[in-house]
Order: structure tokens, then C-alpha cells, then sequence
């Protein structure tokens, strides 16, 4: 069966709850409401996106890094990788999106770029300086992240039971390689450490342990072990098996196969996560602030992406 799935801004959301929809998500006052319903004519899922939280992400780069890519490069890298973990949430059915809102060279910054595992406490605590705080409350950025050479990276993973949004030196970090930012098809680094950021683990295989609240915060791996999401490991992948530019959604398909496991001992379904989630991160720094700018406004009317406003999963 194949699904196609559909953005839509604006009027229609409220109305078509009423309908038989397939799964609906965040349903606490003041968070986003997003809608799954089948298209009897065309087999389709159509996701209604009333409003689109934007998280807004400044990045921090190395001196290692600014020397090589030099700003503009840097910027083109982060434009790319925005614009891949952008085309991977709504492909998944996930109402929100990240934009950049500051790159600048890390003032300061002591690690050595080959050194960002091994020296995470002094890069945590680099990330709780006052230099990083002031420059992070004042163009309001929800998340932060420091770019550096090399390949990979980390997040903090917060319990998506986030509490209160000023709150958040323990969780709103990440350190994402350059050499893996911005690739295409599921492998940019920072749709999955961001992802980790909204409160997304690993699939069950690689993480095996169960979040009681949110069981279903996990990637997925294709029953076939053809294909993962973006969170999933290669675990047990035989003898590999490629990423695909989505997170989970048991609503969703992929080559056939769902995307997802709904309920049971293994729920998959990231989407449900991050309708729940992107609300609460987007306003870790700019509270009661969403899809303000005609910018934004602009960009679910239009539906920027790469192949249009209908999106084929398959
Ligand atoms: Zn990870």
C-alpha cells in the first residue's frame, strides 16, 4: 500500500478531527494538534499541521572548523542539514520544524576538535558559561549546538517529560561533525542528535531500555532489515542496511513495510513523540512565541520541499 502524505496549513485542522482519523497526538492544552486521515480516493494519509512550532537552533562552530569552511561554508552546511531534518519531520507526519537563528565562532573554546567524546565535561560546561548563555538568551535559541571536524557527534537526551522550559542546561546540547552535516538521506548528524534532543532513543535493539511514559520514543528498524529510521542503529542489519530520511510513524510506509510499531512491547513511533515534544523545545527560550514570522508562515503555506507539497513514502 502506498501512502502519500499531504501538508496542509491553516483552516482546516480543527474541523477534520471529527473525522475518523488514524492516530492523533498531544492532546494537553496549548500544545500542537496534528491529524492523521485516510484519503479513501487515494489511499493517502494526510496530515493536518494547524500550527507549526519552529525550534530555533544557534550554532557554534570551532576555530579548526572556521579556518577550513570559513563562515559561508559553514552556514551552507547548516542550511542543507536544516533543510534535511526539516524534509525528514513532515515526511514522517510530524507538525514543526528547526531553523537556524545564530552561527558564530565559539569565543574561547579550548577542546581540541579530535577530542569532543573524550573532554564532554568541559565541553558541557563551555556550553553553561555565561559567554554561551548570553549569547544563547539573546537570540532566543531553543537549542544549541557546537560544530567541530570530524565525524559524528552527541546530544543530550532529555525524559521528553520536560518540565519547565527555562529549565534546560541539561538538555537543550549537542556537538555535531562537520563531515556528517548537512548528507543527504537520513544520515545528516544533526536530524539525529536533534532528534535526541526532542526526546527521541535509539531503536530497541541498541537501546533496549523502556521509557514508561513514552515506550514509544524509539527509532525503527524494518521488520525486512532493509532500512532504518534515523535514530536506529545498524544492529543486526545484515550485512548493512541504509538509513531513510524519516523517523518512526507506524502510520507511514516505506516500500510496503510500516515505519513504526504501534503499541505492543516495542512501540516505534517518533512522530507521536515529536508532535508532543517540538511544542514544549520551541519554547525552551522564546515562551508563548510560534510560527510568528510571515517567514514561517510562509513556509507551510508554500510547503518548501524538494519534491513539492505532496510527499510520496514509499
Ligand atoms: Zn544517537
Amino acid at each position: 500500500m502506498k501512502f502519500i502524505t499531504r501538508w496542509i496549513s491553516g483552516i482546516l485542522g480543527g474541523v477534520l478531527l471529527s473525522q475518523g482519523y488514524l492516530g492523533s497526538v498531544s492532546l494537553a492544552q496549548g500544545t500542537l494538534l496534528a491529524a492523521h486521515r485516510p484519503d479513501e480516493a487515494t489511499n493517502r494519509a494526510i496530515i493536518e499541521c494547524p500550527e507549526a512550532p519552529t525550534v530555533d537552533i544557534m550554532f557554534l562552530y570551532t576555530p579548526t572548523v572556521g579556518r577550513k569552511y570559513k563562515e559561508d561554508g559553514v552556514g551552507q552546511k547548516i542550511q542543507q542539514a536544516a533543510f534535511e531534518m526539516n524534509s525528514a519531520l513532515k515526511d514522517s507526519g510530524v507538525c514543526g520544524r528547526v531553523e537556524s537563528v545564530l552561527i558564530r565562532e565559539a569565543d574561547n573554546f579550548s577542546v581540541l576538535d579530535n577530542r569532543v567524546f573524550e573532554d564532554y565535561v568541559e565541553v558541557r560546561n563551555y556550553f553553561n558559561s555565561q559567554y554561551v548563555q548570553d549569547l544563547r538568551n539573546g537570540s532566543s535559541a531553543d537549542l544549541v549546538s557546537l560544530l567541530y571536524e570530524g565525524n559524528g557527534g552527541w546530544a543530550d537526551r532529555p525524559d521528553p517529560d520536560i518540565g519547565n522550559p527555562q529549565a534546560t542546561s541539561e538538555q537543550a546540547y549537542s556537538v555535531l561533525g562537520m563531515e556528517w552535516l548537512g548528507l543527504a538521506g537520513g544520515e545528516d548528524v544533526l536530524s539525529h542528535e536533534v532528534g535526541h534532543n526532542l526526546g527521541a532513543s535509539h531503536d530497541w535493539e541498541t537501546d533496549p531500555v523502556r521509557n514508561e511514559k513514552y515506550p514509544y520514543n524509539k527509532g525503527y528498524i524494518a521488520s525486512s532489515r532493509k532500512w532504518r529510521d534515523i535514530m536506529a542503529y545498524n544492529t543486526n542489519c545484515n550485512p548493512d542496511c541504509p538509513k531513510v530520511r524519516g523517523y518512526s510513524n507506524p502510520r507511514l510506509k516505506y516500500n510496503g513495510e510500516s515505519m513504526g510499531e504501534e503499541g505492543g512491547e516495542k512501540p516505534a513511533d517518533l512522530a507521536r513523540l515529536f508532535n508532543e515534544t517540538i511544542p514544549i523545545v520551541a519554547q525552551y527560550r522564546n515562551p508563548g512565541q510560534q510560527v510568528t514570522s510571515s517567514e514561517r508562515q510562509a513556509y507551510w503555506n508554500s510547503g518548501v520541499n524538494r519534491r513539492g507539497d505532496i510527499i510520496e513514502v514509499e
